[in-house]
């Protein structure tokens, strides 16, 4: 595994005081390596989860030419030979899950369900609904121009072909993923381990649930939006609840994270000028930056990996403010996480759509303001602020469906200007 100082010592132009988000994320992903440990399951326990070898397709789907659509089937010949209307026999039937095996002369058809083999010597399907039923059956009579040679047969292996790549390594598996190794016979797939992310919250002001809030103290809440957070990655949770401010509490608390887990996240204690021992002990157990990252919200971040009795963890100390802590999560751990795990996912679309109102913003540090995209009246989305944008203003995030990512050289956007969107849901 790379050092943190080596990957550091690449950069030209690093500044841990005033860090760009891309240069932290350049930074982290140079770090960060996959987990080795694989298992095998049966394709239904293997949603959500990371494949961990290439699925080769052991057979061509479909297995045959079929025909798409109820109608019948003939050699496209015919369409040549007749100027206006087609008029041909029709000698069966082929139903879908048999084989109908006697091969349609010239001026033969045979009536063909959806999905059934496509007849020998038959290339092109005319739908029912085109044809004029003659001679009691016996008989169809359609426009020559009704179809083109080929049409409405689904060729043998134009979903996939024998031998063809069907889902790469590093995918994480969807719905259609699942139909699609059920299409080709796969039974059960090699997936990666799930990863083992621990997490606590630090700082002497939080209370737990079900306790008094005494004055000056606030309900631990970032411990439930990163559970939230953690199980939508499909990750095992070890929830390790609030440290006090004790250098032997929080290093006991790092220790056993370290043992226990792949990954350990912390919220609060890494701002400047902090007074509690949570920074003092992540640099004691390891390779640990401390970064003030060009972005609101989310200033403050603790990056590095940390190791206690020959066990190693990455470590991502987060900022303690509620929407910070969901920020940073997004816009560094989530890729961290995947790569982590093995996952080899694109980058989430964004979209270009018209901010109904003025926003604020200085250029040099990358903004997630939190937006309600919707239908505009004219056609197309527009997006404006949730309101309140402070970082401790958790509302903001619930209210919102989207952030508005202002890039770090942004100056403050106009009204009716185009600002990126990252929605906050997919539909799968
Ligand atoms: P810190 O980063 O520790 O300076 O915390 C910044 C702000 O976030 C302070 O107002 C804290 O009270 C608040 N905060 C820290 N941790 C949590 C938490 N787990 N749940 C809710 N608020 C928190
Ligand atoms: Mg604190």
């Amino acid at each position: 595994m790379p050092s943190l100082q080596s990957v550091i010592s690449c950069l030209s132009d690093y500044d841990p005081s005033a860090l760009p988000v891309a240069q932290a994320n350049a930074i982290i992903g140079n770090v960060v390596e996959p987990v080795r440990g694989t298992e095998q399951l049966a394709i239904r326990a293997a949603l959500d989860r990371v494949l961990a070898e290439d699925v080769i397709s052991p057979i061509d789907v479909p297995a045959h030419d079929n025909s798409a659509m109820d109608g019948y089937a003939f050699a496209s010949a015919a369409l040549a030979s007749q100027a206006t209307d087609v008029v041909l026999e029709v000698i069966g039937t082929a139903y879908a899950g048999n084989t109908y095996d006697v091969a349609p002369a010239a001026g033969q058809a045979v009536r063909i369900m959806t999905g059934a083999v496509m007849p020998a010597s038959c290339d092109t399907v005319v739908p029912q609904e085109f044809v004029e039923v003659q001679a009691g059956g016996n008989q169809i009579r359609f426009a020559a121009n009704a179809v083109r040679a080929g049409d409405n047969r689904r060729l043998r292996g134009e979903d996939l072909a024998r031998g063809q790549a069907a889902l790469s390594a590093g995918r994480i598996l969807q719905p259609a993923d699942l139909g699609l190794l059920a299409s080709l016979g796969v039974a059960e797939i090699k997936v990666r381990r799930r990863l083992r992310v621990a997490f606590f919250s630090t700082g002497d002001e939080l209370r737990s649930i079900g306790d008094p809030l005494d004055p000056g103290c606030v309900y631990d809440s970032n411990r439930y939006t990163l559970h939230g957070m953690l199980r939508r990655l499909n990750v095992e949770l070890i929830d390790m609840g609030v440290v006090r401010d004790d250098p032997a509490a929080l290093e006991a608390a790092f220790r056993s994270a370290c043992e226990n887990a792949d990954a350990i996240i912390t919220s609060g204690g890494v701002s400047v000028g902090e007074a509690d021992y949570t920074k003092q002990i992540m640099a004691k157990l390891g390779d640990v930056t401390f970064w003030k990252i060009a972005m609101r919200p989310g200033r403050p971040m603790a990056f590095g990996r940390i190791a206690s009795n020959g066990r190693e963890a990455m470590l991502f100390g987060l900022p303690g403010n509620p929407v910070a802590v969901m920020v940073t999560f997004y816009h560094f751990v989530r890729a961290a996480l995947h790569r982590q795990m093995g996952a080899n996912v694109p980058p989430l679309p964004m979209m270009r759509v018209r901010s109904v109102a003025a926003i604020r913003k200085k250029p040099g540090r990358t903004e997630y303001q939190r937006g309600i995209l919707a239908p505009a009246a004219e056609g197309g989305w527009e997006v404006r602020i949730t309101g309140q944008q402070g970082s401790g203003v958790l509302r903001s995030m619930s209210e919102a469906n989207c952030f508005i990512v202002l890039a770090h050289e942004q100056d403050t956007v106009a009204a009716g200007d185009t600002v990126d969107v990252m929605l906050f849901d997919g539909l799968i």
